[in-house]
């Protein structure tokens, strides 16, 4: 399907969704938007667009849908395994959250993720003390400046360049230049892992790498911008892989799988059980070099 029957979902819900054979449905979107809302001109037309389905970056709501009230009653002991927690969203829901204690806010706010760390140093519950120590060594610039403030206003912000966020329920950027510029960066420096990374001839057990990796840790991010000419379209999107053990970026955990896949005997599925256990007890690094230098079956 090509990117031009989706519009665009980074200007909102609230956006005249036009399809490109009938622009004068332009026209009667925006009049209805203006009388009776989006939801009004979906019902009405058979052509209006659905937003496509995404696997949002960050997104925690499918996977923990009820995440915000377990952290209300949550012990302290589990306070401090979801801030330990794999997933960067579940993390991010915590940075934000009311209820966390300031003693691990300190440590979301130098987490390897800048959203949890903006979410933290975002939080009130940290002590100003502790905001100036981790600002001033805060990479990003917008973000070091914005939290150096007496009355820093980090929330709802752009992660990579400090704008407001126009779709705060899906995405934290704001705009499809940005989360195109983001997942540029996070490719090249092996945050993300793209399938076509695999090359011409993986090893056939890898072919069903992305159904083996964990859920939730596949991503649709925008990665090529929105068509040229027709209005309201959004951008290309790809699927991108993100790491599922912390301390390291997911092409090493792609590394990590494949190793074990080729010198293990393994299905790419029981190598990211073997990753996820090993995580447990292991940071990262340490799991990469136990799965990358482990002595193959066949020399044995
Ligand atoms: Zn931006």
């Amino acid at each position: 399907m090509p990117d031009t029957t989706h519009p665009d979902p980074f200007v909102g819900p609230d956006a005249p969704v036009v399809d490109a054979d009938a622009p004068d449905l332009e026209a009667l979107a925006r009049w209805l938007r203006e009388i009776r809302g989006y939801g009004a001109f979906q019902m009405m037309t058979r052509s209006a667009r659905r937003e496509r389905p995404t696997n949002d970056p960050f997104a925690s709501d499918r996977l923990w849908p009820d995440l915000d009230e377990r952290l209300w009653r949550a012990q302290p002991t589990d306070l401090t395994k979801w801030s330990r927690h794999p997933h960067p969203g579940a993390r991010l829901v915590l940075a934000a959250h009311e209820c966390c204690p300031a003693h691990l806010l300190d440590l979301l706010a130098e987490d390897e993720w800048p959203e949890v760390r903006q979410a933290a140093l975002g939080n009130n519950a940290l002590p100003p003390s502790r905001r100036q120590a981790r600002s001033a060594a805060e990479p990003v610039d917008w973000l070091r400046e914005a939290a150096e403030q007496p009355e820093p206003d980090v929330h709802r912000r752009c992660v990579r360049c400090g704008y407001p966020v126009k779709r705060p329920d899906r995405f934290l950027t704001c705009s499809i230049r940005c989360s195109i510029w983001q997942a540029d960066a996070r490719m090249a420096d092996g945050t993300y892992f793209r399938l076509g990374q695999l090359g011409p001839d993986p090893h056939p057990a890898l072919a069903d790498l992305s159904w083996s990796w964990p859920d939730g840790y596949a991503w649709e991010v925008a990665v090529r911008p929105a068509s040229g000419g027709i209005p309201g379209t959004g951008p290309g999107w790809g699927t991108v892989l993100v790491s599922f053990v912390p301390g390291i970026g997911a092409v090493d955990c792609e590394r990590a799988v494949g190793d074990l896949v080729e010198n293990q005997d393994l299905t790419a599925r029981e190598a990211v059980s073997v990753l996820r256990r090993l995580a447990r007890v292991l940071h990262g690094p340490d799991v990469l070099e136990v799965c990358t230098t482990v002595t193959p079956v066949s020399h044995r």
